[in-house]
């Protein structure tokens, strides 16, 4: 985390703010990520080994996962409702996934990630149609 806060500061601010809680399961995959916009905002993190690969997927996940909730708690406040009546549209679907894998892709970026993550996470945006229907 030190990486991101001195390399990508709006980032880790980011994650500061929107997660209140941080939920790590342990299970076969390695990479689970989950969020909720509910109160206190969490995510759920599956378990991860130590190497320098995990690292930059821990980050990039962690990143993409605040932004859902940063998304929804924004609209929360602008719109004064409850997280559970704010449309799918504003943090989910095509739109907000794609901003969020774009955040996910600027963070890599900022912390100097190998340009196969920034084409992993790049080719998330593109064939964004996936989570359509
Ligand atoms: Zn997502």
């Amino acid at each position: 985390m030190n990486l991101v806060k001195n390399k990508a500061k709006i980032y880790y601010d980011a994650i500061i703010k929107y997660v209140q809680r941080i939920e790590c399961v342990s299970g076969p995959d390695s990479y689970i990520f989950m969020y909720s916009c509910d109160s206190p905002t969490y995510m759920y993190i599956g378990s991860l080994s130590q190497n320098d690969d995990d690292n930059f997927c821990f980050v990039g996940g962690l990143v993409h996962e605040a932004y859902h909730i940063k998304q929804c708690k924004d609209y929360t406040i602008e719109h004064q409702i409850d997280p559970l009546q704010v449309p799918y549209d504003v943090y989910g679907n095509r739109q907000g996934e794609t901003r969020c894998l774009l955040a996910e892709y600027d963070v890599l970026k900022q912390i100097g990630a190998p340009q196969k993550y920034l084409d992993w996470v790049y080719r998330e945006v593109i064939d964004s149609e996936w989570w359509e229907e």
